[in-house]
C-alpha cells in the first residue's frame, strides 16, 4: 500500500453492515438492470476507497497546501499523488469517459459512472485521485471527441495519465456570459496564426502549476450573420507569451487552492491555426458537446455531498455530549422530520440523475436535454436544503471550519450558476413545455364537449355539480 497510514476500518463500520449495505446493494431498483457486474464490483471498491482513504486524506490535503496565496497556488500536496497511485492499483482510473463514445476510458456507461461519481462527491480529493475531476473530465472529452491526433498526443495523453491539468476559458468579466454569444475575446487571423486579445475569469483549474493547457472560446468572425457561428474554440498552451494570471477568485472566501479560479488576460497571444478545435466558427458546437454528460457528473457528485451532509446531521442528532434542553437532538421531533425529508429528497435527486444517465446511454445527450436539465436544476437545490439543515443541526460549529459543511455549502451553491445559471435551463424547459399549449387547450375543450355528449346519451343535461337554481323568496316566519 502506497499511502503511509495504518489504521484499518472494520468492514462493518464504514461500508456494508451498519452502513445499510454496500454501494452495489444500494443502486436504485430502476437502474439495476442497466448496471454490469463489473461496474457493481468497482462501485464497492470506490465506496471503500472514498470512505477509508480519501475522506481522511482531505484533512491532510488541506494542511499540505500551506498558507499565503503564493505558497497555496504553488503547492502540490503529496497525499494526492499517493491517492492517485492507490486508485490506479485499485483499477479506479478515468471511469468518466463513457464506453459507447470513447476507447480511451475505463469502459463504463454514463449511468455506471454516475453511480460512482456519487461516492467521489463525498470527498474533496477523491475525484482527482481517480483522474475524474472537473474541468479536466469535460476537457478530456473535448480532446477525445474533437481533437486531432496531434492534440491528443500532446495534451489528451498526459491528461489521461494524470500528469498535467487543464482549464476551460469561456466566461468573461465584462459580458453576461450565460449567453455565450456575448463572448468578446477577439481572435484575428494573421498568416497561419490566431492573435488573441481579451480577458477571462472563473478559469477553474488555472491556478494549478500543473495546468498546461487552456481551452479558450473567443470571437473569430464577429460579422457573421449567424450569431452561433461567430465563435471558435482554440487550444492555448499556458506558457504562451502575452498570458497573465492576474489573480485568483474566491468562492464565499474559499480559494479552492491549488486548483483555483483564475482571472486571466490575453495580450496579443499568438496561437497556430493547427490548435483550432473542429474548425473556425464551430465554437458553439464544441461547448455544447462538452456539457451534456458533464452536467450529470456534477449532479451525481452533489448527491454524494448531500449523503455526507445527512450523515453529519444524523451524527450530531445522536451526539451524547450535546443535549439541548436535556434531550438528544434526535429526541426533538422536528429533527427527525428533517432527516426524513432529506432522505426523500436525496433519493428523488438520485433517481433524476440516473434517469438522465440512462437516457444518454440508450439514446444520446441531445435526446436527453430535458432529463439533463432536470438533474442540473433539481439536485443542487436538494443539496443546498440538506446542507442548510445539517448546518442548522450543528449550530455555530456548522458555519465554521469545525465540520466540512460550510465548505461543502460554498461549493454546492455554485452549482446553481456554473455551466449556465438555473434560469437559462428553466426558461428553455418552460418554453418546451409550453409548446403543448395549443394541444392542452384543445384537448380540455374536446373533453368537455365529449362529457356533454356522454351525458346526453344517458338522458342527462350537463349541469354544474353544485348548481342550486334557488330563487330568493320572502321568509314565511
Ligand atoms: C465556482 C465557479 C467555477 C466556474 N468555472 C468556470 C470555468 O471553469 N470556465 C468558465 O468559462 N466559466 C466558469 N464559471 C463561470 C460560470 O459558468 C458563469 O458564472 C455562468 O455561466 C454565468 O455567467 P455570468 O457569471 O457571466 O453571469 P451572467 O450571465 O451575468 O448572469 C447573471 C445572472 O443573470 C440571471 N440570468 C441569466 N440569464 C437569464 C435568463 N435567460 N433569464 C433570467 N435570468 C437570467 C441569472 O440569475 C444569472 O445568475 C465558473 C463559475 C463559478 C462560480
Amino acid at each position: 500500500m502506497s499511502v503511509p497510514y495504518k489504521i484499518q476500518a472494520s468492514e462493518d463500520l464504514l461500508v456494508g453492515g451498519k452502513a445499510g449495505g454496500k454501494a452495489s446493494e444500494k443502486i436504485p431498483v430502476i437502474a439495476r438492470p442497466f448496471v454490469s457486474d463489473r461496474a457493481k464490483k468497482t462501485l464497492d471498491i470506490i465506496e471503500k476507497f472514498v470512505e477509508e482513504e480519501c475522506i481522511p486524506a482531505d484533512t491532510v490535503y488541506a494542511q499540505q497546501i500551506g498558507s499565503g496565496v503564493q505558497e497555496r497556488f504553488a503547492s502540490h500536496p503529496a497525499v494526492i499523488e499517493d491517492l492517485k497511485k492507490r486508485a490506479k492499483e485499485l483499477g479506479l482510473w478515468n471511469m468518466f469517459l463513457p464506453r459507447n463514445h470513447f476507447k480511451e476510458g475505463a469502459g463504463f456507461s454514463n449511468l455506471e459512472y454516475g453511480l460512482m461519481a456519487e461516492y467521489l462527491g463525498k470527498s474533496g480529493t477523491a475525484s482527482e485521485a481517480c483522474n475524474c475531476s472537473a474541468p479536466d473530465t469535460g476537457n478530456m472529452e473535448v480532446l477525445a471527441k474533437y481533437g486531432t491526433q496531434a492534440h491528443k498526443d500532446r495534451w489528451l495523453k498526459p491528461l489521461l495519465e494524470g500528469k498535467i491539468r487543464s482549464a476551460f476559458l469561456m466566461t468573461e468579466p465584462d459580458v453576461a456570459s450565460s449567453d455565450a454569444t456575448n463572448i468578446g475575446l477577439t481572435m484575428h487571423k494573421e498568416g497561419n496564426d490566431w492573435i488573441l486579445n481579451g480577458s477571462k475569469w472563473w478559469s477553474s483549474g488555472a491556478g494549478d502549476k500543473r495546468c498546461e493547457i487552456y481551452i479558450v472560446m473567443g470571437k473569430s468572425d464577429p460579422q457573421n450573420s449567424n450569431v452561433y457561428r461567430q465563435q471558435s474554440v482554440i487550444l492555448v498552451p499556458h506558457d504562451t507569451p502575452g498570458i497573465t494570471i492576474h489573480r485568483m477568485l474566491s468562492v464565499f472566501g474559499f480559494d479552492d487552492a491549488p486548483h483555483g479560479h483564475g482571472h486571466i488576460t490575453f495580450n496579443n497571444v499568438r496561437v497556430p491555426d493547427s490548435n483550432m478545435v473542429l474548425g473556425a466558427g464551430r465554437g458553439f458546437e464544441v461547448i455544447q458537446g462538452r456539457l451534456g454528460p458533464g452536467r450529470i457528473h456534477h449532479a451525481m457528485r452533489s448527491v454524494g455531498a448531500a449523503e455526507r451532509a445527512l450523515e453529519y446531521t444524523i451524527a450530531r442528532l445522536n451526539d451524547p455530549r450535546k443535549k439541548p434542553f436535556g434531550k438528544l437532538l434526535s429526541e426533538h421531533g422536528v429533527m427527525l422530520t428533517r432527516v426524513a425529508e432529506a432522505r426523500c429528497e436525496i433519493d428523488a435527486a438520485r433517481l433524476t440523475v440516473c434517469n438522465a444517465a440512462i437516457m444518454i446511454d440508450t439514446k444520446d445527450a441531445k435526446f436527453a436535454l430535458k432529463e439533463i436539465a432536470e438533474a442540473k436544476i433539481f439536485v443542487p437545490k436538494v443539496l443546498m436544503k440538506v446542507l442548510d439543515e445539517a448546518i442548522q443541526a450543528y449550530g455555530g460549529a456548522g458555519v465554521s471550519q469545525e465540520t466540512p459543511l460550510a465548505k461543502m455549502w460554498a461549493s454546492g451553491r455554485t452549482m446553481r450558476i456554473v455551466d449556465g445559471p438555473d434560469e437559462v435551463h428553466l426558461i428553455q424547459m418552460g418554453r418546451n413545455e409550453n409548446k403543448r399549449g395549443k394541444f392542452c387547450l384543445e384537448k380540455i375543450e374536446w373533453q368537455k364537449e365529449k362529457a356533454k355528449e356522454m351525458a346526453r346519451a344517458y338522458g342527462l343535461e350537463v349541469r354544474d355539480v353544485l348548481q342550486l337554481d334557488r330563487q330568493p323568496s320572502k321568509s314565511k316566519l
